[in-house]
């Protein structure tokens, strides 16, 4: 069976680890490839691999370094069906999805190649008589990247493109259950020419990451997960003296306001919802519906549409599923089971998403669309995130209880409104305790340009991921304070004893 290998030193190299893990189509059940799980040492070799290659890397020009990034942008393009199959494949997601994916990963590439603007500095002349003070953004070193199954070509791509375009190398560490796709990018990163140990990938799990967090060749650690891993990776990583960001989960509200456009609120909801099966750090996965009146009618819409939704394989001839299967027979055991304490803790169950059979993939990992009415906030399945195509319903009277219990939460990654009201809309906008807010937009994740980041126990660390936040995370601010000696022009220099900048 092929076995996916490590990326170290530009070259593809076989773990010698006996210990193994197995990758799985979701849609079929079946095994289709392994992945060894790094060692200790393996995973000190990529770090080496990277210190060596930073010093050449990091004196490169900013400049050449975006040309390389320009052509891992067109090598992307270029490579598009062929890495969104694979995607779809070892995830599960649908291939428009796994497209999309993709570009949103590319549109980082894109704001990267601009780094030689990004990362110019700040400059000013005569800060004292003949003193000048100029900034340098420099990079650190060694950046090690951490990454979830849920997004195996974006989360990465949120991360190295302004990484390595700042001058720093770089080591990878995908998730062991859809790897394939980090051996990929890291082959294309070559092939756009850039130099061996810029960028290396370690497979692996706890024991790889341990040393990650641990090594002090390593200077930055960003993280993407679950919240639990997302907390030690940041407690070890700043205890080990790293500059740390780590993202966790989310559990994302949207408030459905008595005026809403029910229409588009629905059709939002149903996307936000269930797409990507629910596997995604911003799906929508509570609507908390201010009256019953709205609550109803939302409640109709959404179980019309459910029937008719399309679920199966994320790759077919002609038209596609909406929705694909969950990564894992584990995964699926546990979205059921949150399904079951749903009912037994008191919450209507409208449609059931568990023992959900697509004909020709009786083995695959599928559960069907489920929706909840009349969930309360002591339930387990309105604290927890279930990560899985489960949408709860919750009534509540007005619009203070709604932003209450938004507010409340553990987690803040994303939330929205949806209203016709422009001053209901700027309140919320206002008062909501979550990093990105959608206003009649579902998923607000922000493009590029700007930079990705819950609130609460959605992230730890000040700074977010991609856009400026990204490019100050991957960069260290040097600040030069210089008076040049006037011997050649002038007669005489006298000493002098106070600061420069007093003169
Ligand atoms: P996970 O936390 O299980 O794994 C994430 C990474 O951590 C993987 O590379 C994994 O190998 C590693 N890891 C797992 N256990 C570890 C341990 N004990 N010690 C050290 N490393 C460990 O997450 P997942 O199941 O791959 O992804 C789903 C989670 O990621 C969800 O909670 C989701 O909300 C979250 N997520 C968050 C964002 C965000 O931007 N906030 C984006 C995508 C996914």
């Amino acid at each position: 069976m092929e076995q996916i290998k490590n990326f170290i030193g530009g070259q593809l190299v076989d773990s010698q680890s006996d210990r193994i893990s197995l990758i799985f189509n979701p849609a079929t059940g079946q095994k289709i490839r392994q992945v060894a799980l790094s060692t200790v040492h393996e995973t000190g070799q990529a770090i080496e691999s990277a210190h060596l290659a930073f010093k050449e890397w990091s004196k490169t020009s900013p400049l050449k370094r975006a040309r390389i990034l320009f052509k891992f942008k067109s090598l992307l393009e270029e490579n598009q069906d062929r890495l969104a199959r694979l995607i779809s494949e070892e995830h599960g997601k649908i291939y428009s999805d796994a497209v999309g994916e993709l570009t949103r990963g590319l549109e980082v590439v894109e704001f990267a190649c601009g780094i030689p603007h990004l990362q110019k500095g700040e400059h000013s002349a005569n800060v004292g008589m003949g003193v000048d003070s100029h900034s340098l953004m420099q990079p650190l070193g060694v950046c090690a990247g951490i990454t979830p199954f849920n997004f195996p070509a974006m989360v990465p791509m949120w991360m190295f493109p302004i990484a390595l375009a700042t001058g720093n190398t770089f080591v990878l560490k995908p998730s062991e259950k859809d790897p394939s796709l980090s051996i990929e990018l890291a082959k294309l990163l070559q092939q756009a020419g850039l130099p061996d140990g810029v960028f290396n990938v370690v497979q692996g799990d706890k024991e790889a990451v341990d040393v990650l967090l641990t090594d002090p060749r390593i200077q930055t650690v960003s993280f993407v997960g679950s919240t639990p891993i997302a907390e030690y990776v940041y407690a070890t990583a700043s205890v080990h003296g790293k500059r740390c960001q780590a993202l966790g989960g989310a559990k994302n509200h949207s408030v459905l306001m008595p005026d809403a456009d029910m229409d588009m609120a629905a059709n939002a909801i149903m996307g936000a919802a269930f797409g990507a099966a629910g596997e995604r750090c911003m799906a929508l996965s509570v609507v908390l519906a201010v009256g019953d009146e709205i609550a109803d009618k939302l409640v109709e819409k959404l179980q019309h549409q459910i029937g008719h939704m399309s679920v199966g394989i994320g790759i077919t001839e002609g038209k596609e599923n909406d929705m694909g299967p969950v990564i894992s027979p584990q995964h699926k055991a546990k979205i059921c089971d949150y399904i079951r304490s749903g009912v037994e803790q008191g919450a209507k169950l409208l449609v059931d998403g568990r023992g959900y059979q697509v004909a020709g993939y009786e083995n695959g990992y599928f559960v069907g669309p489920t929706l909840f009415d009349y969930v309360t906030p002591d339930m387990k399945i309105y604290k927890e995130e279930i990560f899985g195509p489960v949408l709860t319903v919750v009534r509540v009277p007005d619009y203070d209880t709604a932003l209450k219990l938004v507010n409340h939460h553990e987690y803040g990654n994303g939330a929205a409104i949806f209203t016709r009201d422009g001053e209901t809309a700027r309140q919320f906008s206002e008062d909501v305790q979550a990093g990105m807010v959608g206003v009649n937009i579902p998923i607000p994740v922000p493009m590029a340009f700007h930079s990705f980041g819950g609130w609460k126990r959605s992230i730890f660390g000040p700074l977010n991921v991609y856009g400026n936040d990204g490019v100050r995370f991957y960069t260290r601010m040097k600040t030069v304070t210089s008076c040049w000696p006037a011997s050649v022009r002038l007669e005489h220099h006298d000493s002098h004893f106070v600061m420069p900048t007093m003169e």
